[in-house]
């Protein structure tokens, strides 16, 4: 890509600084990137990593001469740095930052520089901070806003090329606007996380004992509250600028949170069921609205398709289900249509080979649907829920000869081209890339010798408690490799465009986490 900036300044080296200074770099949007951090260990690993080419203490070093200054410092000191810098900010040069509250910061900016100002926020945080947790495509797919006010049209737009070549899809609003806003999706999270964990942590942080009386929950922590207290973790300071200066807001967004919560202890106390399932029932379709292609997270973007094969064992299903949490993606498992339509055969005493048209048709006739079930994602078929069935042994063997059965498979890959239509998916299965997604812009061929994945069906099934031998199961694989790979329709086979992974020897989060490299490549692409 052209160079937009010769030189950035960045002012504050932590996660969103850091991953300004990687992703211009990697993207050749600029040609010189001068940061600036208080503490001297910041600048050496800023340096190091090379998020930037020359480090200072002073922000006006940094700035001067630099026709974008972005300030990537926690939310209470961004007035102090506009303040400092605005004498050396030189016509036509640009000054943005990554506060999350806008009107407060960009009420200053205007007072100092309102030509040059535009305050901006990508929607790319974390609860991780610091240069290291740095990464040069934080940024892709993620929203940015930016809330221009009296700044020259032709450094806006600039701005917002600069924005688009990061990977992220920029929303220009009003600053005001933005701060209602994030307080509802960003500030009340955060606030309620915070009370989630205050309400358990009854002992107080302050003393030893406080840790032994929390050590006694452990046994009856389930992931449900890592998750809805992972964001409690960020940095308390940050946070406690963030809260204040969109007091109102914050406000707001916690008395409507408190007459929810409310709602929900009244119907509990009074014994009323039908309002607890309607209350219920409307947070769960909240919920699902936004973790679906319309609502979720990656809303603003167009969101790839990604398509993993390989052979059964190969950890397809649980590196895609991961890959898909990390991406925001919708994970969808067709080895649970094929199970699914072979469970349905079973019940109507249909036999492949013997009744393969009449199948065929059943599979034509089946509305399936993934939803989300609690952490999980379940395949329902005409509303019922097919999750235990589809992963009884018998339905699992049976599967293999339905799926190769041409009309099963016709059907089948109308419904999920149907379920891919909208982009970020992750779809997982035999013949994804080569046949149901020619088209998916990453294609991951997932193997493992056949040794190695008959050991960890074999662990999983004793783990499940179940009597099995590793010969039976090895020789089983066997056939069922050799089936789904010499079959006449869709044989499993790596789609010329695929990337090959061989699992041998590695974690799954290793896995999971070249996958998902090789997505944001693709999407920084
Ligand atoms: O992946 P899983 O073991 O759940 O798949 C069940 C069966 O469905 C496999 O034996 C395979 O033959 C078949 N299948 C297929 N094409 C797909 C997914 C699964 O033929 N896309």
């Amino acid at each position: 890509m052209a160079v937009i900036y010769e030189r950035l300044a960045i002012i504050g080296c932590g996660l969103i600084g850091g991953s300004v200074g990687l992703a211009a770099r990697k993207r050749g949007l600029v040609a010189q990137i001068v940061g600036c951090a208080r503490s001297e260990a910041t600048r050496e690993s800023a340096l190091a990593c090379e998020a930037v080419d020359y480090a200072t203490a002073d922000p006006v070093e940094a700035a001067t001469g630099a026709d974008l200054i972005y300030i990537a410092a926690p939310v209470g000191t961004i007035p102090v740095v506009l303040e400092q810098i605005a004498p050396v900010v030189e016509l036509g040069c640009t000054v943005t930052d990554a506060g999350s509250v806008k009107a407060s910061i960009c009420r200053e900016g205007n007072r100092f520089m309102p030509a040059s100002f535009i305050g901006g926020h990508p929607m790319a945080g974390s609860e991780k901070t610091g240069v290291h947790a740095a990464h040069p495509d934080l940024f892709v797919g993620r929203s940015y806003i930016l809330t221009p006010q009296d700044a020259d049209e032709e450094l806006l737009a600039r701005l917002m090329e600069f924005v688009k070549a990061l990977g992220a899809v920029p929303h220009v609003t009003s600053p005001e606007e933005h701060d209602q806003m994030v307080a509802q999706t960003s500030h009340l999270p955060h606030l309620w996380a915070s009370a989630l964990a205050l309400s358990l942590a009854v002992a107080p942080p302050d003393t030893v004992s406080a840790v032994s009386g929390w050590d006694e929950l452990v046994p009856f922590v389930g992931s449900g509250l890592r998750d809805t207290t992972r964001i409690a973790a960020s940095d308390p300071v940050l946070w406690r600028d963030i809260f204040l200066s969109n007091r109102d807001n914050v406000l707001r967004a916690c008395e409507a949170a408190g007459q929810a919560l409310e709602q929900l202890r009244r119907a509990v106390e009074t014994g009323d069921a039908d309002g607890l399932t309607a209350l219920l029932g409307n947070a769960k379709a909240f919920r699902e609205y936004l973790t679906t292609t319309a609502g979720g997270v990656d809303m603003t973007s167009p969101g790839l398709k990604l398509a993993i094969d390989g052979p059964a064992g190969a950890g397809k299903s649980t590196v895609a289900r991961d890959v898909a949490k990390a991406l925001g993606y919708i994970f969808i498992d067709t080895g649970a249509m094929y199970r699914a339509v072979a469970y349905f055969a079973m019940q109507q005493d249909l036999a492949p080979g013997r009744d393969d048209e009449a199948i065929g048709e059943l599979a034509g006739t089946l509305a399936y649907e993934f939803r989300n079930v609690g952490d999980e994602r379940h395949l329902f078929v005409d509303d019922q829920d097919m999750e235990a069935v589809v992963r009884l042994p018998e339905v699992g063997r049976l599967s293999s000869p339905v799926s190769a059965i041409p009309l099963v498979r016709h059907n089948l890959v109308v419904a999920q081209r149907q379920m891919a239509a909208g982009g970020g998916i992750v779809m997982e299965g035999r013949d994804i890339g080569t046949v149901v997604l020619p088209d998916a812009e990453v294609k991951v061929f997932l193997t493992a010798t056949p040794q190695e994945r008959a050991r960890r069906r074999y662990r999983q099934l004793r783990d499940m408690g179940m009597e099995v031998s590793f010969e039976d199961i090895l020789n089983e694989q066997n056939v069922r490799d050799q089936r789904d790979s010499s079959r006449a329709v869709a044989p499993l086979k790596k789609a010329a465009d695929a990337s090959e992974i061989c699992s041998d020897g590695m974690s799954r989060e290793e896995v999971v986490e070249t996958i998902v490299k090789l997505v944001q490549e693709r999407q920084g692409a």
